[in-house]
């Protein structure tokens, strides 16, 4: 559960972000060798006060940016 940085209400989670055009928001990272990793983007939104909140699910791509 995620809770609001301004107001610290519940937060609707697992919103997916798109474009006008249908496509899906992704972060993306090139290694050197030119592989692309590509994580995907959702949102979460405030019902209180709007705030929206960006975050990810794919985890373990990121912890391997870490390394
Ligand atoms: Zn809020």
């Amino acid at each position: 559960m995620r809770k609001c940085l301004k107001c610290n209400c519940e937060m609707v989670e697992g919103l997916n972000i798109m474009s006008s055009m249908g496509y899906e928001l992704q972060l993306t990272h090139r290694f050197p060798k030119g592989i692309m990793n590509r994580i995907k983007a959702k949102a979460s939104v405030c019902p209180q006060c709007g705030y929206i909140e960006l975050y990810t699910e794919d985890l373990e791509i990121v912890k391997n940016l870490t390394k």
